[in-house]
């Protein structure tokens, strides 16, 4: 497995620690609830940074929180109390534990990224033929479910056929998420749209309950799971501005950071100025989306 540099997780009293991604770590509550802990941490190119943004993991929450109420109609989820430990307090949710379905179901209206790279080789995303011409930045005919399979920490996630779901999970599992996923997304992104940002793709996570009955976890609409995208500045043909780690990563790549990313070395410590207008982006999405002052 590749060196991720992952922090060891703190312990939390009363809490066990399971499990540790780029951003977020994992405990287990006594009774079996999950406490899901989103961090200040931030990763490029799969690096997770040694520096942190300051309140990234709060603002996330709470806007994982806000979209979980937006959706509450369409599909249940697993938070069960926003009543967490002190020293987690503002960035962390207690959930239900699920039995996740090994798909990362993601939705697009717009092309860019490993959807563009898909189309651009086979002029399909996931087994979906998609109308010539398209641009990085497309507005897509209509959204499309473009489900990815989960990878291990530190592999990339790899674009499947709702084929190769349907055969994991079950014909009726796969049409669930898939409705679902697009469900989501066409909500999603009408509220998004309302608010001045396009809502390009967004990246959802569902499980079971005991009972069979499909939940929606995870983290969700976030910019870290989701591209936003300023509606005012979208040009197809050119990557969009974005609400996410752009301005990190563009620093990261710069003359002036210094770093060479094909040395496998982490990137150096960020400036306090980048730093800043990351925090910054974090917070206007946050602000403009739910329409409240963080
Ligand atoms: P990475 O960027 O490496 O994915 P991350 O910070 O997103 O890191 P994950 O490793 O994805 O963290 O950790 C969150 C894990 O918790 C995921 O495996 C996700 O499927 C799982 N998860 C989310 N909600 C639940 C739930 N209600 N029950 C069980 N597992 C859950
Ligand atoms: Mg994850």
């Amino acid at each position: 497995m590749p060196d991720l540099n992952i922090p060891t997780a703190p312990a939390i009293p009363g809490a066990r620690h399971l499990h540790s991604g780029k951003v977020r770590d994992l405990y287990e509550l006594p009774g079996g609830d999950l406490l899901m802990v989103a961090t200040d941490r931030i990763s490029i190119f799969d690096f997770v940074l040694d520096t942190t943004i300051p309140d990234k993991g709060e603002i996330l929450t709470r806007m994982s929180l806000w979209w979980f109420d937006q959706l509450a109609d369409l599909v249940p989820n697993h938070v069960l109390s926003t009543d967490v430990p002190a020293e987690v307090r503002g960035r962390a949710v207690v959930c239900e534990r699920l039995a996740m379905y090994p798909v990362e179901c993601v939705a697009r209206g717009y092309l860019t990224g490993s959807g563009l790279v898909d189309y651009q080789a086979s002029g399909a995303v996931c087994g979906v033929a998609l109308p010539a011409g398209l641009l990085d930045g497309s507005r897509l005919p209509e959204p499309v479910f473009t489900p990815a399979t989960k990878a291990e920490l530190g592999e990339h996630d790899e674009n499947v056929s709702y084929e190769a779901v349907a055969a994991t999970i079950g014909a009726d599992r796969a049409a669930e998420l898939r409705d679902l996923t697009l469900r989501v997304y066409g909500r999603a992104e009408a509220v998004a749209r309302e608010r001045g940002l396009i809502l390009a793709d967004t990246k959802l996570e569902f499980g079971a309950r005991p009972d069979g009955t499909t939940v929606l976890a995870d983290e969700v609409l976030t910019p870290d799971s989701s591209r936003f995208w300023p509606a005012g500045e979208w040009a197809p043909g050119r990557a969009q501005p974005s609400y996410d780690k752009q301005i990190v990563r563009n620093w990261a790549l710069s003359a002036e950071s210094g770093w060479d990313r094909s040395s496998g070395e982490p990137p150096p410590p960020l400036p306090a100025e980048v730093v800043e207008r990351t925090r910054s982006r974090y917070v206007e999405a946050y602000e403009l989306l739910t329409g409240s002052r963080f």
